[in-house]
């Protein structure tokens, strides 16, 4: 028997580039900290347009996905622990094969903000990208291959934190308005055309 092969993942960045995030309308009943980009509610949560062939795509192309997200509306009270799981169950159970089962292998989110409300969770933490805390720890729980993993996100934030995480910049793909790719599914067409 051969040892087992660490395995090549792309990271996504889940926020304006799985769901739509930042152009959301304000909830019903807004928190009080509530701000643009903030997301509490399951019921609330779509794909954008792409994101599901994407993720089957990488996922038929044998990478594991990951997905990393800031999520400091924890930090500012607009949202709990508890409902960034339910927006995260809920991705889950929208990204998923021709079977059913979830194309996600695992999430991991930063509920930390340096300017928050909520005292627990008001400060820097190496989770929060740019910095590449998240990366490194889904690197250890699941034995990933850092040297041939991928990420994809919509913010040059998300391509620092794949780099800081020892990611080639070449394998760090910028999405939509900044990037050169104009959504997730361009730069899953690209990732499998280059993968080795
Ligand atoms: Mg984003």
């Amino acid at each position: 028997m051969c040892a087992q092969q660490s395995r090549a993942c792309v990271f996504l960045d889940r926020d304006d580039t799985l769901i739509p995030n930042n152009t959301l309308p304000p909830p019903a009943d807004p928190h009080p900290a509530w701000k643009p980009g903030d997301l509490s509610d399951p019921d609330r949560v779509e794909l954008l347009p792409g994101a599901l062939e994407a993720c089957r795509l990488l996922k038929q192309a044998g990478f594991a996905l990951v997905i990393v997200t800031n999520q400091g509306c924890v930090a500012r009270g607009s949202a709990t622990v508890e409902d960034v799981e339910a927006v995260n169950a809920r991705v889950s159970r929208l990204l998923v094969d021709s079977k059913g089962s979830s194309l996600i292998d695992a999430f991991y989110y930063c509920p930390y903000h340096p300017d928050g409300n909520v005292p627990e969770y008001s400060r820097e933490h190496e989770l929060r990208k740019p910095q590449p805390g998240m990366l490194l720890k889904a690197k250890d729980d699941l034995g990933l291959d850092l040297s041939r993993s991928w990420l994809i996100g919509d913010m040059p934030r998300d391509c620092e934190s794949g780099v800081n995480a020892g990611l080639s910049s070449n394998r760090c793909l910028l999405i939509g308005e900044q990037g050169k790719f104009a959504d997730v599914l361009a730069a899953a067409r690209h990732v499998s055309k280059h993968a080795d």
